[in-house]
């Protein structure tokens, strides 16, 4: 073996050096880590450069400071001189500088919507930004209240545009002497368990509700405590959902509560913030030499189930900063039976995740002792199960850890989609021992005809019999072939981002078209 040093932190590769979503990566300098900005942090400068005051920023203000050596941003009303962030910046300067001297809401949210810019750079913050007066004349109040809005200074409901208002669910409560239940009328048609979200968290109350792309919230400080557990019932075809909480005092409630800051707002889905919970790790089991199947209990008085297709974020403090990453929940093991559907594990959320050497956040993780908490988001996410209906062949093409969506996808396929005829893994990793659960899938292929396991090495050892390489046009072609000619399809990627790029552009140049292909990514 050859004698290489470590990788520097963090790695070529690593997804620090990258920014999210298939945009710009830029290589960080050394020294320039998410580690070593939090470093920097903590070092006490003055890295806001006004000697700890704190200021109200005009947008004439805000305007000025639009160059790299001296450059402010507004995120959701604050402002941030970013200058010393510029280096660190996964991104690179010149994405941050698309929002040099400006509201870079929009910009932040469209990259990494998750990460919490408020703790990350709250050394850098310089003030708020400053309301203009609300006496402004007719005429020019619809825009300065857009500007508002760029700046996150208005309540969530005043976002709603007139179309959407027919749309927005209404509430109702009632109560029996040991009951309180909460009704929502949603209008929606096929509503499920898994598009409601409910937390009660002592006497503070919040229900979330999606309603297709917008988030529906009631979120109260209920009038008196109620019991832990909390029972959802949902009557699909009116698109009714009841929230029922046990009272824990036998006494009449005056009132449901007092309306906390998101309640009764109707809202699109990407603007709305991600809500964490604490949920507590109880099992993690080693899958390979890297990776490890973590089980983390909700809490009693939370009512959640990730869709398929979906992920939530974690959330841990790392030296005094939290850090956010995206994680895809999938099932305790690979089901073999598919006549029943699989019955559902709705306390637990599994989460399949590779623990890096110099990882940040994995780390963290992996030090957890079972008993310790950690914070989890609802589930976020845009696949859409319509592309699997009436489906009849399914293609997966997956890479390392990249295979944790397709863990309760090809279960679902497999379960509930009658005409499916196929269902095809195509699994890139480097070496054998990389391999997820290679020994269920194989398992699943002997069970089941449908389904077929193909997995390709970039590293074999000399032994390896099966296929090897990269994805690539030509091993596509070699490996996915249709069972009829017009068979309707889906085929679904996820991996490192490069190799989800280089998969989809191969899929288009075969002609498969966009409706086709889901590529997951963040
Ligand atoms: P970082 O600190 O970001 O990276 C540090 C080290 O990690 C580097 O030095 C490098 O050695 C290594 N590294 C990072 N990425 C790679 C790579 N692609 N190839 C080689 N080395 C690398 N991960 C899971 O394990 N399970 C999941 O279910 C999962 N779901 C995800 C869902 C979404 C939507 C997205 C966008 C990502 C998902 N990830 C998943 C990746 C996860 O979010 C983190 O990026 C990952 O855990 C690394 O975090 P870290 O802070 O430990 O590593
Ligand atoms: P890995 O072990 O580094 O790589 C797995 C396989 O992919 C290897 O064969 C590797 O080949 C190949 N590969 C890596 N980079 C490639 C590239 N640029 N082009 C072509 N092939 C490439 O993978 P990992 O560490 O498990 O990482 C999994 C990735 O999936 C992470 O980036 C994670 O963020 C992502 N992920 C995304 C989601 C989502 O929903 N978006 C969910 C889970 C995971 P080489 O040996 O040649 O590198």
């Amino acid at each position: 073996m050859l004698n290489v040093p470590p990788p520097a932190f963090p790695a070529p590769r690593s997804q620090q050096r990258a920014a999210a979503g298939g945009r710009a990566k830029i290589p960080l300098k050394p020294g320039r880590s998410l580690m070593d900005w939090i470093r920097l942090t903590k070092s006490g400068k003055d890295l806001a450069g006004l000697k700890g005051r704190l200021i109200e920023v005009t947008e004439d203000e805000l305007a000025k400071h639009n160059k790299k050596e001296d450059c402010w941003i507004c995120i959701r009303g604050l402002v941030y001189n970013v200058t010393p962030y510029m280096e660190y910046h996964p991104g690179g300067e010149d994405e941050l500088m698309k929002a040099a001297g400006m509201d870079g809401t929009d910009l932040f949210d469209q990259v990494h919507r998750w990460v919490n810019y408020e703790s990350m750079l709250k050394e850098c913050l310089v003030g708020r930004m400053a309301l203009k007066p609300v006496t402004v004349p007719k005429e020019i109040s619809s825009i300065s209240e857009e500007k508002k809005q760029l700046n996150g200074m208005l309540p969530e409901k005043k976002l709603l545009g007139i179309s959407t208002k027919d749309l927005t669910p209404s509430y109702d409560w009632f109560q029996t002497d040991g009951l309180i239940t909460i009704v929502i009328y949603t209008k929606q048609k096929d509503m499920n368990a898994e598009l409601v979200t409910v937390d009660c968290d002592d006497k503070r109350l919040r229900g979330e509700i999606i309603v297709n792309d917008y988030s529906y919230v009631l979120e109260v400080d209920l009038d008196h405590a109620v019991e832990e557990d909390i029972f959802i019932n949902i009557a699909g075809k009116v698109g009714k959902v009841e929230i029922i909480l046990k009272k824990k005092d036998n006494i009449h409630w005056k009132m449901l509560g007092q309306p906390l800051e998101s309640h009764n707002t109707f809202i699109k889905r990407k603007n709305r913030g991600l809500f964490f919970r604490k949920c507590k790790l109880v099992s993690k089991t080693e899958v390979t030499h890297d990776t490890k199947l973590f089980c983390f209990m909700l809490p009693k008085s939370t009512h959640l189930q990730v869709p398929t297709g979906q992920h939530v974020y974690l959330k841990q403090t790392i030296a005094g900063i939290e850090v956010v990453k995206p994680y895809t929940p999938l099932l305790p093991f690979l089901p073999l039976d598919f006549k029943e559907p699989s019955c559902h594990d709705s306390a637990n959320i599994y989460l399949m995740i590779k623990i890096y050497s110099c990882g940040l956040f994995t780390q963290a993780l992996d030090h957890l002792q079972i008993g310790d908490c950690i914070s989890i988001s609802s589930p976020e996410g845009n696949f859409k199960m319509s592309k699997v209906q009436a489906l009849e062949d399914l293609f997966l093409l997956a890479a390392g850890t990249g295979f944790t969506p397709m863990v309760k996808l090809l279960n679902f396929a497999l379960t509930e989609v009658s005409s499916l005829r196929t269902a095809k893994l195509i699994f890139f990793n480097k070496t054998e021992d990389d391999i997820l659960w290679r020994n269920q899938l194989e398992q699943l292929a002997l069970k089941d005809e449908r389904f077929e396991v193909q997995f390709i090495l970039s590293e074999p050892t000399k032994d390896w019999v099966g296929k090897q390489g990269r994805i690539s046009s030509s091993l596509l072609s070699a490996v996915m072939k249709r069972s009829r000619k017009d068979s309707k399809v889906l085929i679904c990627i996820c991996g490192p981002t490069p190799f989800t790029e280089q998969g989809v552009q191969c899929l288009k140049d075969f002609g498969y078209s966009q409706e086709e292909i889901h590529a997951f990514t963040a």
